[in-house]
């Protein structure tokens, strides 16, 4: 089922005493979510990725704008009759049911003429846990069970009604770094299978450039790029997004531009044809470092970390903006990293270069200044 959002928002009232301007959780946001997808709704805490989910499964009413399941404008349709299915942040399950009973719940609320019979129950309830590999769990109470047996439950009890669209709301949040990794890959795993277009809502970048067919990034409450993982990550629109996508993060630095040339500092580093002189950020990707002894960008090594087929090289830098340089180089040239200082050569590609003010990207069609 294909979900469109139009023009989408969300304020609530302020309960500042000082400003009673309206927050606003989402604002203006248009987009439209291909069938049998899954997209990564990312941003930082409080940017509105609930109040989206929230919208779209009815629980909140927009202030305006509209939703679309397919062609139907679902906007003013309770959430039991969207046929959504939901895995909330908080994923209480009942602890007094058993699995079983836990995942046959939505079903047993069902009315009229979507009512089912007990054996259509429970072979339903069995297809869903047999989904997410809990089938031999059924009869437990959830505290017999592991944080990620748990979280399958949950899975299992929002995929029973066999919804159009899964809404995940930061659904592997309480589970520890190795069950993260391993349940993100069965929630893809199952979103192939099932086809069903899904919305994967997480604050970690990683998780969502991983399983997303396509990612979303907010900031308070306003959309800020849309596109496949690898290209939001190579073509940031502005400073927030490069910031937000990469581990190591971007380094960013103070620069200018100048007769033409891109100056990190004092460091003239790469050919900036036809842009105006400005004032500018650069954002120079962990990978886009290359050790070479007369290279243009002049560092302060710190320490070299050896990772096995890479190293880390931590240095600092006067127009740097944060604490230390992360430049991951091939082991191979480590020779280049003694003494006091270091110097890089840039990937032109991983050379961000965005306006001061705005923050906005600034495209230069750059070569290594000579
Ligand atoms: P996220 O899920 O990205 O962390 P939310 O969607 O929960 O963010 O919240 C977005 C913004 O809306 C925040 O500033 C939050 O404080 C505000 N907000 C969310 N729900 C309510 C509400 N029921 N009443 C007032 N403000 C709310
Ligand atoms: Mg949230």
């Amino acid at each position: 089922m294909k979900i469109v959002l139009q023009n989408l928002t969300k304020k609530f009232p302020s309960r500042n005493r000082k400003s009673h301007e309206d927050v606003v959780a989402v604002g203006d946001f248009t987009f439209e979510i291909p069938d049998g997808k899954l997209i990564g709704l990312l941003g930082p805490s409080g940017c509105g990725k609930s109040t989206t989910l929230n919208l779209i499964c009815g629980l909140i009413k927009p202030t305006s704008g509209k939703i679309f399941f397919g062609d139907n404008d679902v906007t003013e349709l309770p959430p039991e009759n969207r046929g959504v299915g939901m895995v909330f942040q908080n994923y209480a399950l009942y602890p007094h049911l058993t699995v079983k009973q836990n995942i046959l719940f939505p079903l047993e609320n069902l009315k009229g003429k979507d009512k089912l019979s007990k054996t259509e129950m429970e072979s339903r309830a069995l297809e869903a846990a047999r989904l997410v590999q809990i089938d031999d769990l059924m009869e437990r109470k959830p505290s017999e069970l592991s944080g990620g047996q748990q979280q399958r439950v949950a899975i299992a009890r929002a995929l029973v009604k066999m919804p159009h669209v899964l809404l995940l709301d930061e659904p592997l949040s309480n589970l520890d770094a190795r069950l993260r990794l391993q349940t993100r890959e069965e929630i893809r795993k199952i979103q192939r299978k099932t086809k069903i277009t899904t919305i994967f809502v997480t604050h970690d970048q990683e998780e969502a450039m991983s399983i997303s067919d396509m990612i979303v990034v907010m900031k308070d409450g306003i959309v800020q790029q849309i596109g496949k993982p690898q290209e939001v990550y190579d073509n940031p629109v502005n400073l927030f997004v490069a910031k937000f996508l990469g581990t190591p993060p971007i380094n960013a630095f103070d620069g200018k531009i100048e007769n033409q040339t891109l100056y990190v500092g004092e460091d003239a580093v790469m050919d900036a044809k036809g842009v105006l002189d400005q004032e500018v950020a650069v954002g120079i990707r962990p990978e886009g470092f290359i050790l070479q002894e007369n290279g243009p960008l002049c560092c302060k090594l710190n320490r070299v970390e050896v990772m096995g087929r890479d190293i880390s090289i931590v240095s600092t830098h006067g127009a740097f903006t944060g604490t230390a340089i992360r430049s991951i180089v091939d082991a191979e040239h480590s020779r280049h990293a003694t003494g006091e200082y270091v110097h890089f050569a840039l990937k032109p590609k991983k050379v961000l270069v965005f306006n001061k003010e705005t923050q906005e990207r600034i495209y230069i069609n750059g070569n290594q200044h000579t």
